[in-house]
């Protein structure tokens, strides 16, 4: 085959466009690829997961932005795969797929009034105050400006985030790039109580230290943590012992252990051996019933029976994303990953030629963003080992795949329209003084697409 290798790479997350530039930084073999996203707008949960108020780490959009740049590269927003084309129709136009579309549902908490009113899964808050174009806006203008009293499960960096958001003054995020509608309903919520509930020990906590510590840094709210709450057994001491990580986080949180409330207009609460059994309320969440629990000797801990109940008039349940599955393409529901054999899709344990997989869809919701570098790098690493082997298209030319949309009556946002957006959103931004303003309604994103002069 002596013309460039034809890859579509779907989702535009960190996973996907590391994928894209590992694919185009190699000279061994040539290779075009088209980046797809469901989305109008690139880069994942850079964009729509890492909290607005993370400045640095949402930095890493100009670095994913200069791959969308490279030539062999092209960014195709607003075509969802499964529904406005299939995995087959892309096979008639590349000669490989990798699967990147990461991890966007939230996972269950599996107890009684999970669905009350009122409780809502951190997935969907963070798409919210994110700017995400799927948001519920009318669910949280009404839940988070009458909430009082909220409740984050969980105490990974999720939780952290959301909790973080809660408790600062707009002030505090007024810089960032949260959409208008955002800062105001924020500025409008009561919230004074914000409790964390892990139902481990500290020393179990998935959190990373410099995340925790912001908590105890918030202008207009105390951290408290309750002495009983930091228990150890010896699996909690080795860990603190072996893993330096562990122990700065154990540090935090013993200062915070000490401090007395300085009678800031908000609480942080963080609680740990504290298992959320129920959610009661009528036609509102009012209450977490949550159970003690101890460490049970490995990591784990066992149930005590003795249960408190905590106020609460907004539940944001933090407890993990979950991938899912599309179209055609083999599924492990117990993982809720895609199989894989070095980056390969397994159909019951044989490779699906033509087929790869990176990110969290591949490995689970775990890492951070420099985690699916590696990860996307294997991957591309396996398929260009394969490139002499793969399933040729049939219409391998790019032309032939818009002509294909076009076709279909389908309305993508090539790489142009994702840049007239880009300078849209920082208009916007710099209009308020800010850097930039994120673009939140589907409609206006396409419409700014279109308007590419
Ligand atoms: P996570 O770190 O896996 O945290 C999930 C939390 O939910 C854990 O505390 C877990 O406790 C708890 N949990 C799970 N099931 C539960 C249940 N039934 N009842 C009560 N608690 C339950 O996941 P995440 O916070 O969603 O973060 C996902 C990934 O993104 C992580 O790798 C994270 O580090 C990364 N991330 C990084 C940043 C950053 O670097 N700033 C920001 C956001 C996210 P157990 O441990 O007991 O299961």
């Amino acid at each position: 085959m002596t013309r460039p290798r034809r890859v579509a790479v779907i989702g535009s997350g960190p996973s996907g466009i590391y994928a894209a530039d590992a694919l185009v930084s190699q000279s061994e073999v040539p290779v075009s690829v088209d980046v797809i996203d469901r989305l109008p707008v690139p880069f994942g949960l850079v964009r729509y997961g890492v909290a607005p108020d993370h400045m640095s780490i949402r930095s890493v959009r100009d670095t994913l932005n200069k791959v969308l740049d490279k030539p062999g590269v092209r960014f195709i927003g607003n075509l969802e795969i499964g529904s406005d084309v299939s995995v087959a129709d892309l096979h008639a136009y590349f000669d490989a797929i990798i699967f990147t579309y990461g991890a966007s549902r939230d996972r269950r908490l599996g107890i009684p009034g999970e669905d009350l009113d009122g409780s809502v899964a951190a997935t969907d808050f963070v798409a919210w105050y994110c700017g995400h174009p799927d948001a519920d806006r009318e669910t949280f203008e009404r839940l988070v400006p009458t909430a009082t009293s909220a409740v984050v499960v969980g105490v990974g960096n999720v939780a952290v985030d959301v909790t973080r958001v809660l408790a600062k003054t707009v002030g505090e995020l007024d810089h960032t790039d949260m959409p208008q509608h955002v800062l105001d309903t924020l500025g409008r919520s009561q919230v004074a109580d914000i409790h964390l509930l892990g139902r481990r020990g500290p020393a179990q906590a998935t959190f990373t230290t410099k995340e925790l510590r912001e908590l105890g840094e918030l202008l207009d709210a105390d951290v408290i943590v309750r002495p009983e709450d930091l228990a150890f057994d010896e699996a909690s001491q080795a860990a603190i012992a072996q893993d330096k990580a562990i122990a700065r986080n154990v540090e935090v949180i013993r200062e915070w252990s000490t401090r007395t409330p300085t009678g800031k207009p908000r609480r942080v609460h963080v609680h740990f051996l504290a298992r959320p059994v129920e959610l009661r309320g009528d036609d509102r969440v009012r209450e977490v019933v949550v159970e003690r629990t101890e460490l049970d000797g490995s990591g784990g801990v066992t149930g005590t029976g003795q249960l408190t109940a905590i106020p609460a008039d907004l539940v944001v349940r933090s407890v993990g994303y979950r991938g899912t599955a599309i179209d055609s393409v083999p599924f492990d529901e117990r993982g809720n990953v895609i199989p894989h054999a070095d980056g390969r899709v397994q159909r019951e344990g044989t490779t699906v030629a033509g087929e790869y997989v990176a990110g969290w869809i591949k490995r689970g919701p775990t890492g951070i963003i420099g985690t699916n570098k590696k990860d996307a790098t294997a991957t591309v690493a396996s398929l260009l080992a394969d490139a002499g082997a793969l399933p040729a298209a049939a219409h391998p030319e790019p032309a032939a795949f818009d002509a294909f949309l076009a076709g279909r009556g389908i309305e993508v946002v090539p790489t142009a329209g994702w840049q007239s957006i880009d300078r849209a959103e920082q208009a916007l931004g710099q209009s308020r003084g800010r850097d930039r303003t994120t673009i939140h309604d589907r409609a206006e994103l396409l419409q700014q697409a279109r308007s590419t002069g």
